[in-house]
């Protein structure tokens, strides 16, 4: 497989960086001021810098990317049109829309005081987070996603 690209998020795009962990990226979001420090981890960790902000100083080895959009439907839709990302489902949920790491399976007996009832008896697989310990499992929200990637004309 291709090696994935990573990125570092400004702080006015905390939704775009749950967006990119869902399609499966590692997306650190950046919420502070400092815009010289978000430059450093850029460099050191070899991340695509995503941003609003067009007075970010450009810097020798730094990929910027400005994002023109404001509406975060449209933001995900220019992201993956720039980059020419296409969704794939393999690695689609594979992090925590939280706080970037990497999900791991969890058996389902596990889960069962952690998950609502209904959860727990409809469904058979679960993941979770090793950083937040955050239960997921393949509900409504994947529909979602899907349907949100149909719109913007990028289908799975
Ligand atoms: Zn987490």
């Amino acid at each position: 497989m291709v090696r994935l690209m990573k990125f570092i998020l400004s702080k006015e795009l905390g939704r775009l960086a749950k967006w990119l962990r869902i399609l499966g990226f590692d997306a650190v979001y950046y919420n502070q001021d400092n815009l010289s420090s978000l430059i450093i981890q850029a460099l050191r960790d070899e991340r695509i810098i995503l941003t609003r902000n067009q007075r970010l100083p450009q810097a020798r080895g730094i990929k910027i990317v400005l994002i023109k959009n404001e509406k975060i439907k449209k933001q995900v839709a220019e992201i993956l049109k720039t980059l020419k990302i296409k969704p794939e489902p393999e690695i689609m949920f594979s992090r925590c829309i939280l706080c970037n790491a990497q999900l791991m399976d969890i058996a389902k007996e596990k889960v069962k005081d952690k998950v609502p009832e209904y959860v727990f008896k409809t469904q058979g697989y679960f993941i979770t987070c090793p950083k937040c310990q955050r239960i997921y499992w393949q509900g409504t929200h994947w529909g979602n996603v899907t349907q949100t990637l149909k719109e913007i004309g990028s289908s799975v």
